[in-house]
């Protein structure tokens, strides 16, 4: 649902009408923070409106120096590697960092990015089961002794708002010899003493061989990160194919990326916000009667169920006023479609209150299949594909996308890329 404004505790949407928005990655609330606006608008009139090359070449600027030294002192490690976004961070990394004869060991449910990034690895892939240690235990015992070994995790999920067991995946990577990496999308800014993620809040992080994150969410911007050793940055920087061969990101995000940084770094209280309103938010719905995953950050799920029965809660609580997501297949495994929640620290308590009414009313009333409750929104009409005049249509056939993306894969998980959404 398209917005017609900045994304805070109330937004407006393209229909005109302003709902209160838990469906925002906006944590703390920085997009719209003067400071941060004021990095963009620096580094906008120092650079201008672009980067114009690729970090290798020419598209490195002071900026992104000063951002990549500020974030490895924030992790306490040697280095940082500022990619274009928190997706290419993760491609970045896990292309480039296992040859053949070497393994990557992937949560089932771990974000698209790093799903791609395995995929795109030279080195065997192999996924154990959503969380599940033993499953990952099973799956090393299976590696060759003499392969070098990645395990890679989300931290947070973004969908379902779950925190990976890091304590017990940093002993058995331990035990094992295996690197952990850890996608810190949705920890930073929110999890652990000073917003470093979900591996700091578990105790961990110096377990940790390279953490990705994102700028996109807590810190108000674009972009993403892999902070590691100085060593394993120099090779991404001439190795990574996402890195070396994508322009770098724009002046205006990196100023942003800073200034958020150093806001987050200034002030703990704001993390410390979002887990108690993220706390609340699970409170107050348990209170109503609504069903709520178990999470401890900013992410709360409510699970629904099928793909139809989420769509019909969301209308539902888009009509009252309430912006929400839904997610659906293949954003979550089929049939465990949820209404992701998501607080930023600028929510009020009475908006999350009021929140809470909606959603546990909007449950009530479209719990039974039936005809869809409240309007349609208008942009969800809107056709999904360009409709061209008669004789604009191409003789050739369109590139289209293979059969098994298609209808004929229903029912099936065949046809689904992996991972998250
Ligand atoms: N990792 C996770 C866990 C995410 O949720 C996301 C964003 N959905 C990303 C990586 C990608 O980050 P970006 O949007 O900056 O590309």
């Amino acid at each position: 649902m398209p917005v017609s404004g900045a994304a805070g505790p109330v937004t407006r949407y393209t229909d005109g009408v302003e709902r209160t928005n838990l469906g925002s990655n906006n944590y703390l609330g920085l997009t719209t923070d003067p400071r941060v606006a004021e990095g963009a608008r620096a580094a906008l009139e120092r650079y201008g409106t672009g980067a114009s090359g690729s970090r290798l070449l020419n598209g490195t600027s002071q900026l992104h120096l000063a951002l990549e030294a500020e974030l490895a002192d924030f992790y306490g490690v040697e280095a940082a590697v500022v990619t274009s976004s928190g997706f290419t961070a993760n491609l970045a990394l896990l292309s480039a960092v296992g040859g053949p004869g070497d393994a990557v060991l992937v949560d089932a449910h771990a974000h698209a990015s790093l799903q791609a990034g395995a995929a795109a690895s030279r080195a065997q892939v192999l996924r154990w089961r959503h969380n599940d240690v033993d499953s990952l235990r099973s799956r090393l015992e299976r590696v060759d002794p003499a392969a070098g070994v990645v395990v890679v995790t989300d931290g947070v999920y973004s969908m379902q708002g779950e925190t990976a067991p890091l304590a017990d995946l940093a002993a058995v990577c331990a035990q094992a010899g295996a690197r952990l990496v850890v996608d810190e999308a949705h920890g930073i800014g929110v999890l652990g003493a000073t917003g470093r993620g979900a591996a700091e809040a578990a105790g961990v992080l110096a377990a940790v061989d390279a953490v990705t994150i994102t700028m996109s969410k807590s810190l108000g911007s674009c972009g993403g990160a892999v902070l590691t050793t100085a060593a394993l940055a120099e090779g991404l920087r001439t190795r990574a194919v996402p890195y070396v061969f994508a322009a770098a990101n724009v002046p205006a995000s990196v100023g942003a990326s800073l200034a958020a940084l150093r806001v987050l770094r200034a002030e703990p209280e704001r993390p410390a916000r979002v887990r108690s309103l993220g706390e609340l938010l699970r409170r107050e719905l348990a209170r109503a009667g609504v069903p709520v995953l178990a999470g401890q950050g900013a992410v709360v799920a409510v699970p629904v169920g099928d793909d139809e029965q989420v769509l019909r809660a969301w209308r539902a609580v888009f009509a009252a006023g309430v912006y929400v997501n839904a997610a659906v297949h293949p954003a979550v495994p089929r049939g465990q479609g949820v209404l992701r929640l998501s607080v930023m620290s600028t929510h009020t308590e009475e908006q999350l209150e009021r929140a809470v009414a909606v959603v546990a009313a909007a449950l009530r009333d479209t719990a039974a299949p039936g005809p869809a409750a409240g309007p349609v929104p208008a942009a969800a009409e809107r056709p999904l594909v360009v409709q061209l005049p008669p004789d604009a249509v191409p003789a050739r056939t369109p590139l289209v996308l293979p059969a098994q993306h298609g209808p004929a894969a229903a029912g099936t998980r065949a046809g689904a890329p992996p991972g998250r959404a």
